[in-house]
């Protein structure tokens, strides 16, 4: 999950609310002195992290709701103001067009041009990169590699050396496509070098989008480049990179917003489908566990039918299902961030490793479920020790794997019951859905 630990910490902020017996001077108190220590440990600025502990502070204590309790109340101010750092709304719409990718060496610009084809493939639209990164050593190959698994197409020219005459030709090449993606270079032996090539390409390429890619993992920092880039080459948004496994990614994000720079995607992993577009909304309530219907809808619908996400979502949910859902599955990812997306289950702590189910592991399910009789797919609870053995004998595996299958199904289908039921109840006061649906 992206920014595990800041995530972690304002579930527990959420939670010291909803258990408390009332808002009183002393829980305000103390919330905000747990909101500024998680922010500040994320490096958001320390005068944004005191700005909005300062009005939080003040709105819970003076402001007197009338339609919630004023427990939720205090909930809804907290994220409020969570959400104000970011920027409040998602700012990505949809466009055909050009869009030029710049940024430094190594932030995941090509990486992020990938990733953005792919996004407006799914999408239905018609991708086509043009590679004009001349600097880098092998470059071409680089973007090739990624995206002919994805059968984007790609123009480049490993022997030409001019940029600009490369972007004319892939231009000329783009026929029938819808958005055009350029990828650039961003080494240089100066900054200034670096501004002025994007300048020139800027005049050839005539782009609708300027996007600069930002590595999180710089933290703050984030905020002078994209100020510097906003002034050298008037970037139309931002995206950053590496929001998975960035400790700083809160002050990445906070430091952007500031500038007004709108952040219109995050890359959360090296995998083309690692990459979100920035909401927000979405992003803080994910953060503090209240879940992302929305994104989990989404996910579910890009890896499996929209029919078969709808049933898996209701619960209904045997071996058959796992068996036939175990590469959307592991498409969604590890058990732990598909929890995280649901309702209630973001605060239930799961134990690391069990949760951690790889593409090779699912694998190994399949060829287990494969040697299970129909009865056993059916109904896993009749699964006792000598089928157990039976099984793992049939598939080539021991028993503890097939073991581990089950657990792994059992807290699937665990997940599955309690997001059908709408439990809410553990940490997470009643009401709280219904007033995240009104604050969307
Ligand atoms: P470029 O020099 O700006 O084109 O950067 P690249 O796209 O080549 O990426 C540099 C490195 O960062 C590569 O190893 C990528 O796999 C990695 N990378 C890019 N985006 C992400 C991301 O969102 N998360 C993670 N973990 N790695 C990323
Ligand atoms: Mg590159």
């Amino acid at each position: 999950m992206v920014l595990e630990k800041l995530g972690d910490a304002m579930t527990g902020v959420v939670r010291k609310i909803t258990a408390a017996a009332l808002v009183d001077k002393k829980l305000v108190k103390e919330i905000v002195k747990d909101i500024q220590r998680a922010l500040l440990g994320a490096d958001v600025n320390v005068k944004l992290v005191m700005e909005l502990s300062k009005r939080i502070e003040e709105r819970a204590l003076a402001e007197k709701p009338k339609t919630a309790s004023p427990k939720e109340h205090t909930v809804r101010i907290v994220y409020s103001e969570l959400v104000n750092l970011l920027g409040t709304q998602a700012s990505f719409k949809a466009e055909k067009g050009r869009t030029l990718l710049v940024g430094l060496q190594g932030s995941g610009k090509t990486t992020s041009t990938v990733k953005l084809a792919r996004f407006y493939k799914k999408m239905g639209l018609r991708p086509f990169i043009i590679a004009a990164d001349t600097h880098r050593p092998a470059a071409y190959e680089q973007i090739v590699q990624l995206a002919e698994p994805l059968n984007i197409s790609v123009y480049g020219d490993p022997k030409n050396k001019d940029p600009v005459s490369i972007i004319k030709q892939g231009l000329a090449q783009a026929g029938k496509a819808d958005i055009i993606i350029l990828d650039t270079a961003g080494r240089h032996k100066s900054e200034r070098e670096l501004f002025d090539e994007m300048q020139e390409i800027s005049k050839v390429y005539k782009p609708d989008e300027k996007l600069l890619i930002i590595d999180s993992t710089i933290g703050q920092q984030a905020g002078a480049q994209a100020k510097a880039f906003q002034d050298a080459i008037d970037i139309t948004g931002v995206i950053l990179t590496k929001l998975d496994g960035s400790a700083r990614g809160g002050g990445a994000l906070s430091a952007v917003a500031e500038t007004k720079a709108p952040i219109k995607f995050i890359g959360t992993g090296e995998k083309a489908g690692d990459f979100e577009i920035f909401d927000p909304n979405r992003f803080i309530s994910r953060l503090i566990g209240m879940g992302d219907l929305a994104t989990l809808m989404e996910k579910a619908k890009e890896t499996m039918s929209e029919e078969k996400a709808k049933d898996v979502l209701k619960g209904e949910f045997t071996l058959h299902d796992l068996r036939d859902q175990v590469d959307a599955l592991s498409k969604m990812g590890p058990l732990g961030n598909v929890m995280k997306m649901i309702p209630g289950m973001g605060a239930m702590n799961l134990p690391k490793g069990e949760t951690e189910v790889t593409e090779q592991k699912m694998k190994k399910f399949k060829i287990i479920m494969d040697s299970m009789t129909k009865e056993e797919m059916q109904s896993p609870k009749i699964i006792n020790s000598s089928r157990t053995k039976r099984i793992a004998r049939g598939s080539g595996t021991i028993p503890e794997e097939v073991k581990e299958l089950l657990k792994y199904y059992s807290m699937m289908k665990k997940a599955l019951k309690r997001f059908k039921k709408g439990a809410l109840k553990r940490g997470m006061p009643k009401d709280l859905a219904k007033m995240m649906g009104g604050l969307r």
